[in-house]
């Protein structure tokens, strides 16, 4: 796997510390490990045509944007209050009406059967259930829960059809969860927002500003992994960088966060004009 995990020398989570494992980790391979830094290479070389994200609106944004903490891999970026919505109902079930009577429905069915259930808030992950994908994660009526269950329902689907293992299947299973989290929550908020045609606005905003953080983080990648730099990272505050899982966890996935939401946007245009099954499609079409 071309998606490296950085050691951790210590149990220590300070964000400075956790950013100088990230770079030492560079560094080291650059100097001793050859073979992996001219994979890495190669996964860029791969890769980088498809990363074309808009710059950030106006430099990085204000702290207050970003959630302090996170756990997340890539929800940096906080959902404004406007799109905090209470729905009618758990999330599981208005994503399965919106796919009542598609090709798409069984599958669905048989992931949310299978998945973990709990009621631990915040956390959601794709893991493995007798050998296939599921999700652990918490159901209910917010439009965070519609958010977080399509992204890992994106996983989960692209597993049943094209199955896991390779990097490749790594970057189009997260473009897969990319696609699915948009098109599920604009199907939401399109019935369940009280102004439907604001929210989708406010919605379309968040992805802007979320699609050009993970645009800083893809040339701090390059940067870093490619020409060996770290004055831009230095440039940032570590808690900035820190809160960024994914980031401070591993080397090349902020390429694979790029990829999957450089798709997102090429596909935002047609998918906004067909059904949510069609826009699923892309996900049994191959390579986007
Ligand atoms: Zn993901």
């Amino acid at each position: 796997m071309l998606i490296s995990a950085i050691p951790r020398g210590t149990h220590d989570s300070e964000p400075d510390q956790l950013l100088k494992q990230r770079r030492d980790f560079i560094a080291r391979t650059r100097e001793d490990n050859p073979p992996l830094l001219r994979a890495w290479q190669a996964l860029y070389r791969e890769v980088a045509p498809a990363l074309e994200l808009p710059a950030l609106p106006a430099g990085l944004p204000e702290p207050g944007t970003f959630l302090r903490g996170s756990s997340g891999h890539t929800s940096i970026v906080k959902l404004p209050n406007s799109l905090k919505l209470r729905l009618p109902h758990a999330a599981t079930q208005l994503i399965l009406e919106l796919l009542r009577d598609s090709v798409w429905q069984r599958r669905v069915e048989r992931v949310f059967a299978r998945s973990f259930w709990h009621t631990n808030g915040a956390f959601f992950e794709t893991v493995a259930s007798e050998g296939k994908a599921c999700i652990a994660g918490s159901d209910g009526p917010l439009l965070g829960h519609v958010l977080a269950i399509a992204h890992e329902l994106g996983h989960c689907l692209y597993d049943e059809v094209n199955g896991w293992g390779s990097t490749a299947a790594l970057f189009e299973s997260e473009a897969a969860a990319f696609v699915v989290e948009d098109v599920m929550v604009r199907a939401v908020l399109a019935s369940a927002a009280d102004d439907p045609a604001l929210a989708l606005k406010d919605w379309s905003h968040y992805l802007e500003l979320q699609d050009s953080v993970t645009r800083h983080f893809c040339r701090l990648e390059t940067a870093e992994v490619i020409a060996g730099e770290t004055e831009l990272s230095r440039a940032a505050s570590p808690e900035f960088l820190s809160s960024r899982r994914s980031y401070v966890e591993r080397v090349g996935m902020q390429w694979a966060y790029g990829f999957a939401a450089a798709t997102r946007r090429r596909l935002r245009a047609q998918v906004a004009r067909s059904s949510i099954a069609g826009a699923l499609s892309f996900i049994t079409a191959g390579r986007a």
